[in-house]
């Protein structure tokens, strides 16, 4: 029989996977499966340069001679229904039948939509793909008030980008502090600052409790009695797993879509990579689901040697980034469970390393301008001797003489 891999979900991990199994010498068949319309392409722009520019377009990962030099059969605008893990064989939208031996769901996540009174006007937004922010664009343009629900990563990349174009822009955050989920209090406090400077009007602790509309459009937010005029919303309230139609199949399914350590769903036909995925960290032992475009592209990898006969355990460093107007912010690793952190920043410097400790193993590092730790820190969490926590406290500490002194 011929082999044949199908993959659901033309995001980053679906993309990936086709180019690391023909590199791995796949020679089978290769369907991907996108609800999509277009060639897959990258979703980080669409919150930065994307936003800000009427002329830049989708940046595609791959161009369509690649996918027809390395014989991948593209059924893009499709959505798969259907998963009949019996026959090994999957249904779409317009009735088609697709046999595989091995199945892949790339089928990354859903914005978690608003459900309060007027939460279905006009001129309220969600960004998630190219379309949602090609429409947010538009209304930009016409819009002067503009409120931000949610101060997680890409709601205030999206602030950030309104206020530069000389947006009033207010963030209503339902928590204490920015970006509280996922960096430490001093890197919050700083983006606070950076932010409000910029002229952004943010508030805390705030529940929103309806929206106000004009003609079937959006007017203002209400929250705590208290109404915010607004000609325009973006909600940015995070994002739920697309695991439906693995639920539906019977997968094991937790909050995403359960995989060992090789990518392997309860059923061993069927893999699953990316955003969808929950898997136990081999770093921290806990159950885990990534949003990042580093943990799509290596984990497809890691399926592409599975599906090849490779299997090997996935290990990768975990990394992230995000751009808050000027400032870069990265991420390495995942400061989950540790119970110190010390801050590296010289006085007045947009310059800032956050080191987390979990007692004297170097979980993470948070950098805000400061591309050569985050890389140091790549490097150091795959397996090099990492700082102790008395190093890193010493007065005149660099990362980068550490890491010589390892190598
Ligand atoms: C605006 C924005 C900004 C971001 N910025 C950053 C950043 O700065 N840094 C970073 O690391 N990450 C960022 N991310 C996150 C990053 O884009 C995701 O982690 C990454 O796209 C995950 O890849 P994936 O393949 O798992 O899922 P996705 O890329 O989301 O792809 C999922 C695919 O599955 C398809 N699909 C779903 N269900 C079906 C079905 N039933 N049938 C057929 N197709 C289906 C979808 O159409 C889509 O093509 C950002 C995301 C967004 C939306």
């Amino acid at each position: 029989m011929v082999e044949h891999c199908v993959i659901i979900g033309g995001g980053h991990g679906g993309a990936q996977l086709c180019m690391s199994l023909r590199q791995n010498g796949y020679e089978g068949e290769i369907t991907l499966v996108s609800s999509d319309d277009g060639l897959p392409y990258h979703r980080p722009p669409l919150s930065k340069a994307f936003l800000k520019t009427p002329s830049v377009g989708r940046q595609i990962i791959k161009s369509q001679a690649f996918y027809d030099d390395n014989k991948i059969d593209l059924k893009l605008g499709k959505t798969v229904t259907d998963i009949d893990r019996a026959a090994h064989r999957i249904e779409l939208n317009d009735g088609q039948k697709i046999d595989y031996t091995k199945l892949v769901l790339s089928t990354g996540t859903k914005a978690r939509k608003l459900s309060i009174p007027g939460a279905e006007a006009s001129g309220i937004h969600y960004l998630k793909i190219a379309e949602d922010a090609e429409l947010l664009r538009d209304e930009l343009a016409e819009a002067n008030s503009v409120s931000v629900i949610g101060g997680g990563f890409i709601g205030l990349e999206a602030a950030a980008t309104f206020v530069g174009l000389g947006k009033k822009v207010t963030v209503f955050e339902a928590g204490a502090r920015l970006l509280g989920r996922a960096v430490s209090p001093e890197i919050s406090e700083y983006f606070l600052q950076k932010h409000q400077n910029a002229g952004m009007d943010i508030k805390f602790g705030v529940s929103i409790t309806s929206f106000s509309t004009s003609d079937g459009r959006v007017a203002g937010v209400n929250c705590d009695g208290e109404k915010i005029s607004s000609d325009l919303v973006l909600v940015g309230i995070g994002v739920v797993a697309n695991c439906a139609l693995a639920e539906q199949a019977g997968l094991v399914c937790n909050n995403g879509i359960v995989v060992d350590a090789h990518m392997q769903t309860s059923d061993k036909d069927v893999l699953a990579i990316g955003d969808c995925v929950i898997f136990e960290h081999w770093q921290t032992g806990n159950l885990v689901r990534l949003e990042s475009v580093q943990n799509a592209n290596d984990q497809a990898r890691n399926a592409a040697l599975t599906l090849t006969g490779n299997q090997q355990r996935y290990q990768e460093v975990p990394w992230f980034w995000s751009d808050q107007g000027n400032d870069k912010l990265q991420i390495v690793g995942l400061s989950i469970g540790s119970d110190q952190r010390i801050v590296c920043r010289q006085d007045g410097e947009d310059k800032i390393s956050v080191f987390h400790y979990k007692g004297s193993k170097l979980m993470a590092i948070d950098t805000v301008n400061n591309p050569s730790d985050h890389m140091i820190g790549r490097r150091l969490l795959a397996g090099l001797r990492t700082p102790l926590p008395t190093e890193v406290a010493t007065v005149g500490f660099s990362l980068r003489e550490f890491f010589k002194s390892v190598q």
